[in-house]
């Protein structure tokens, strides 16, 4: 009889730990045993059913491990070395894949995101990575757990929308939503160079936080006129960039009105809504059309070389994503992990879940 493991299942519309069976590696997979995992809203999302997820699924996409098993046609990985994944895992192969934009994996957008959606995910003492040699990336031993536990989800998704912008060395970027993603945003705009970072959020509460991952103000829309004040940060001028992280459509055109002319606006959010919904553009502060202002729709940059890059950022020291982790539980108790993310309690930002 096969080894059996703890995993969290979704059944029913709801989610609980269920014994199934240890994933065999296929050829081109390797299995990791768990160390430490995380989750965030994506996965309320999947036993919600916005993302749409077949009852009977491991949930989960954000983990760190051991190598447990390699497929016989990875090579470059071996059993007890530590790894990590991103949350998406593309087949590196596809036209899409090719083209850079690896996220849309297959042809669809958020096609590459798979764990916990489509196929098993790594809320479980093993799971397995597909399509490996793209995928996975060995641990450097000067980064923990902890640390390396930010980057499958939270640092490669919270710095695409920062590194697709391309903001000038030294300009000033205004990151709107202080969820996991956007505070990884805010420190991401720092490490790539930004001379003057201000996050927006909605109500007050956290503070201390973005300002401890790098923002120089934290605003509020309930305290702050959040136009009035980047004016005035910027000489009148508005930012060189806004990340708009908040997933909430009508930050959106205020994203578009604190960008100067010239400016990047880079939405990492996927917003939600009926099929013939639309963003608004405010025309005068979108320069009439011709302001120059680039609208970018990003979405997570993964594999392998991308999630080593950033693993050595934490690892000499430019970046350290760990306060993000703002609560810990044993895997046990990762029901009530998930209960907390998914009532969106003020503090719990990103879960720290031991094995
Ligand atoms: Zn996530
Ligand atoms: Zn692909």
């Amino acid at each position: 009889m096969s080894q059996t493991m703890k995993a969290l299942v979704l059944r029913g519309g709801r989610a609980a730990i269920e014994r199934r069976p240890v994933p065999a590696a296929c050829p081109g997979e390797v299995v990791i045993r768990t160390t430490a995992a995380s989750l965030c809203s994506a996965d309320a999302a999947c036993v919600s059913g916005k993302f749409p997820t077949p009852d009977g699924t491991v949930l989960g996409h954000e983990a760190v491990g051991v190598v447990h098993e390699v497929g016989a046609l990875v090579s470059g990985f071996s059993v007890g070395q530590r790894v990590t994944v991103a949350s998406t895992t593309p087949c590196g192969q596809c036209t899409d894949c090719q083209r850079g934009f690896s996220g849309h994996c297959g042809g669809t957008a958020w096609g590459g995101y798979t764990f916990g959606v489509s196929r098993d995910g790594s809320l479980a003492e093993y799971f397995a990575v597909p399509f490996a040699r793209h995928n996975l990336v060995p641990i450097p031993d000067g980064v923990t757990d902890a640390a390396a536990l930010c980057v499958p989800d939270t640092l490669s998704s919270g710095s695409t929308g920062p590194e697709a912008a391309r903001f000038p060395l030294g300009g000033t970027v205004v990151v709107f939503g202080q969820g996991h993603i956007g505070l990884a945003a805010t420190m991401t705009a720092r490490a790539l160079g930004a001379g003057l970072v201000v996050t927006v959020k909605a109500r007050p509460g956290g503070e201390a936080l973005a300002k401890t991952v790098g923002a120089h103000y934290a605003l509020n829309l309930a305290k702050h006129d959040i136009e009035a004040e980047i004016r005035q940060l910027t000489a009148g001028a508005g930012a060189d960039c806004a990340v708009e992280a908040s997933g909430v459509v009508e930050s959106f055109p205020r994203a578009v009105a604190v960008t100067r002319l010239g400016g990047v606006i880079a939405v990492l959010s996927s917003y939600s809504g009926p099929d013939d919904a639309s963003l608004a553009i405010p025309l005068a502060q979108w320069g009439w059309g011709i302001g120059d202002k680039t609208i970018l729709s990003t979405f997570q940059r993964s594999g392998s070389e991308r999630l080593g890059r950033l693993l050595r950022l934490i690892e000499n020291g430019r970046i350290d994503p760990t306060p993000l982790l703002t609560q810990r539980y044993a895997f046990d108790d990762v029901e009530r992990a998930l209960d907390h993310i998914t009532a969106r309690e003020p503090g719990h930002i990103k879960p720290l879940i031991t094995f």
